[in-house]
């Protein structure tokens, strides 16, 4: 292969240096050997008290470590940042202002059980609630990792009827959970059933497997991707150490497949809330021709309140991208937005005063210009395209509106039980 990323393996704990290649690089291997007891990481790591406090407590979000991921992460360092993600801490435990059982009001937007539609064109499906591991920040952890809340063939069914009847919808991104985590069969049909859908344009995966247990990209998978085209394939990496010659030759293989292959991150405090790591991120994301798509604010969301940085960091680390790497490497820093709205971007100001006839900005270097606007320019005179009638009004999905969801009260900290 052309670059240097691909080639070679990462390094094993010594834990597997005797595992046959054939049984590490299966999969199935690699999930049945996942570690998620106090006991079992144990003995690949030395454990801090507060991890110890946490792998202890009860009501804990569910751990899962596969080998692969678990040889990547620095046993002698409390703060790698690859462990911060995946080994919980005490915390974890702790209660923080503004924070939300449903950060993002996912379940008012969800018209059949595990189907979220926020945007009249695209929704997301919830195809299953298990993960190849389980980020402690995450956003679902509502019902992530919990098997009694996973989802089944009557799920699907309705999932996949309410695509058929709702016309409007030109875009179905399969998420979870980790839809990589299921049975090839099962989601060979889901992507065969929705593609069968004459208004589904695109369809998209959701997933984080390929950070997890790179070999979940196999032969099977491929062909999946290949007999349902136009498919796409987001990822979510984090942190430059993630970035290893087992994931780049899995994005590779998505790319042969035919499908663009896009990565999002969550800002973390301690993770990745630096210039230098975002921008190593990105520049080695695009060395394996995938595109960074968004960064994400974390939610406000239980046991990721330590993970939380101001939004003047996300500011600052745009800027510290933007005009710096290549223009296609810069994400977009969004905020998920807490009433349901869906994901909001937020911006450095480059664009420091404007009217019809003048612009006054300021670029990458802090060097102000002006673009002067022409005189008298009146919009509306390109022709409409061919063959199209006139717009129809758009169709928004039966929901309630942005402003009645941030007037509905608000659930303290007290009403979080039932969700543990
Ligand atoms: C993120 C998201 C989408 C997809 O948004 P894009 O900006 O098109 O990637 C769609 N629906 C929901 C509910 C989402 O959270």
């Amino acid at each position: 292969m052309a670059i240097g990323v691909q080639n070679g393996a990462s390094a094993r704990h010594p834990r597997w240096a005797d595992v046959p290649e054939a049984e590490w690089s299966d999969p199935r291997w690699q999930m049945t050997h996942r570690l998620r007891s106090a006991s079992q990481l144990r003995e690949v790591m030395k454990l801090t008290e507060e991890e110890e406090g946490a792998l202890g407590a009860d009501g804990l979000f569910r751990v899962d470590v596969t080998p692969y991921f678990l040889s990547l992460i620095d046993g002698s360092d409390p703060q790698c940042p690859l462990r911060r993600q995946v080994i919980p801490t005490s915390r974890e435990m702790e209660a923080f202002d503004g924070r939300l059982p449903d950060a993002n009001s996912e379940i008012e937007n969800e018209p059949v059980r595990g189907v979220i539609h926020k945007y009249p064109d695209r929704l997301v499906m919830l195809v299953t609630s298990s993960c190849a591991a389980y980020c402690r920040y995450c956003t679902r952890s509502r019902f992530v990792g919990d098997g009694q809340q996973n989802y089944g063939h009557a799920d699907w069914q309705e999932q996949i009827r309410y695509v058929r009847e709702s016309p409007q919808v030109r875009d179905v991104l399969i998420s979870g959970g980790d839809p990589l985590t299921m049975a090839r069969k099962r989601l060979a049909e889901i992507v065969a059933e929705i593609r069968e859908i004459p208004h589904v344009e695109i369809i998209r995966l959701g997933t984080r497997a390929p950070v997890f247990n790179p070999f979940v990209v196999d032969d099977e998978l491929c062909e999946i991707i290949e007999a349902n085209h136009p498919m796409w394939v987001n990822i979510h990496v984090n942190h430059p150490y993630e970035i290893t010659p087992e994931l780049g030759r899995a994005c590779d293989r998505l790319l042969r497949a035919g499908a663009p292959v896009g990565s999002q991150a969550v800002l973390l405090k301690g993770i990745n809330d630096s210039v230098e790591v975002q921008r190593r991120l990105c520049t080695e994301l695009v060395r394996i021709r995938v595109r960074p798509y968004y960064l994400y604010q974390c939610d406000s969301v239980r046991g990721a309140g330590h993970f939380r940085t101001s939004v003047t960091k996300g500011i600052e680390i745009i800027e510290g991208l933007r005009g710096h790497i290549t223009g296609f490497a810069v994400p977009t820093y969004v905020i998920d937005s807490p009433g349901g709205g869906g994901k909001i971007p937020v911006a450095p100001n480059y664009l420091l005063s404007l009217s019809p006839e003048r612009a006054v900005l300021r670029n990458w270097a802090g060097e102000i210009s002006e673009y002067k606007g022409p005189s008298g320019y009146r919009s509306g005179t390109t022709p409409p395209l061919r063959g199209t009638k006139p717009p129809a009004p758009r169709t928004a999905p039966d929901v309630t509106t942005v402003s009645d969801r941030l007037s509905a009260p608000q659930p303290s900290d007290d009403d979080e039980g039932a969700d543990a």
